[in-house]
């Protein structure tokens, strides 16, 4: 099992966590793209945080998700980014990098 890095567990990153949960009204953005309403539960890092620590406090890489979505991004064995996670990082960057 992989070892879940000590950032989740920082008291910044519950606070963040929950900002950014109120931002997005607790909705997992992703199925609302295609007009469903699923509680968010994970907050996904768009610029995945074991790359790009930089972006790891950043608001505008952090996106409210389900788990069913949260998956999709993410390759379950490598933790890498699926397509479907690549093509999200594509269509947010400009808004993440300044
Ligand atoms: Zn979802």
């Amino acid at each position: 099992m992989k070892e879940i890095n000590p950032f989740y567990r920082s008291i910044k990153w519950k606070s963040k966590r929950e900002k950014i949960l109120r931002r997005d009204e607790y909705l997992c953005r992703e199925c609302k793209r295609y007009g469903k309403s699923t509680t968010a539960t994970v907050i996904h890092h768009v610029f995945p945080l074991e790359h790009f620590p930089q972006y790891s406090m950043k608001s505008s890489n952090l996106y409210s998700c389900c788990n069913t979505c949260h998956n999709s991004f993410h390759d379950r064995d490598s933790h890498e980014l699926t397509e479907k996670g690549k093509q999200l990082l594509e269509r947010l960057k400009s808004e993440i990098v300044e």
